[in-house]
């Protein structure tokens, strides 16, 4: 993300960040909070004395992160790096997403190499069922930052769409990709596709449902209520 700082204080905010994630008392998660939703006076821990930022930091960093998010999106062409569905105004809701998982990993926090676009769905299956055993077993599903990846190599996807009905079918084409599909639960999408198309109740509660996953993820992204919300709504499209 340095490359992206364009003043002095952008660079040693992020400098200050980054050293707070790696040595600590931050962790990779509670420093990518505090750059998220920079506040004067971060308590990440009761029982210890704030991170403090003055004023000049406070707009160093929300500009550093609208960069940022300018980079990603226009990088990702607005799709999710993961099932490729369209992302923002006009699409899903959507997070930035550290492949290999900040809080395994707080050196790549703010590594710009390590950063795309996940919509709310991946992103919380992801951190589910994939983050947490990153550091034993590696990173078991698609890495689509990686140097030369091609999602076509992994993952065929096919998506039709007439005036009635809207189809999307995902053919994994390797083991990283297969793992990407159960993974991140790629079925419900395919699912829920075909059935908001022709049900507009169904496709709209799945829009509130989505927009509630939103909200919840920007407060925790790896909080139980997430995942009840994701589950809830993969039981409700196999009874549809
Ligand atoms: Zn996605």
């Amino acid at each position: 993300m340095m490359t992206l700082a364009t003043t002095e204080v952008e660079k040693a905010a992020l400098r200050r960040l980054s050293q707070l994630a790696v040595n600590g008392p931050l962790t990779g998660t509670t420093a990518w909070r505090c750059f998220s939703s920079p506040v004067a006076r971060y308590r990440y821990d009761e029982n210890q004395p704030p991170v403090v930022f003055n004023a000049n930091e406070l707009a160093a960093l929300k500009s550093l992160k609208k960069l940022v998010v300018d980079h990603l999106e226009f990088k990702a062409r607005r799709a999710c790096a993961y099932c490729k569905r369209p992302v923002g105004h006009y699409g899903y809701g959507w997070h930035i997403e550290h492949v290999y998982p900040k809080a395994s990993y707080p050196e790549r926090t703010f590594a710009l190499g390590n950063l795309t676009i996940g919509c709310t769905d991946c992103n919380q299956w992801k951190a589910a069922r994939v983050d947490r055993g990153t550091l034993t077993g590696g990173l078991t599903i698609i890495d689509p930052v990686a140097n030369g990846f091609r999602y076509g190599d992994h993952i065929n996807l096919v998506h039709l769409a007439t005036e009635e009905i809207c189809f999307v079918k995902y053919r994994p084409t390797s083991e990283t990709g297969r793992a990407t599909y159960n993974k991140l639960q790629f079925a419900d999408i395919e699912r829920s596709t075909i059935i908001d198309s022709v049900n507009d109740d169904l496709a709209a509660l799945h829009r509130r449902m989505n927009d509630a996953l939103a909200n919840v993820q920007a407060s925790d992204s790896e909080s139980e209520l997430g995942a009840l919300l994701c589950t809830l709504r993969s039981r409700i499209y196999r009874l549809g």
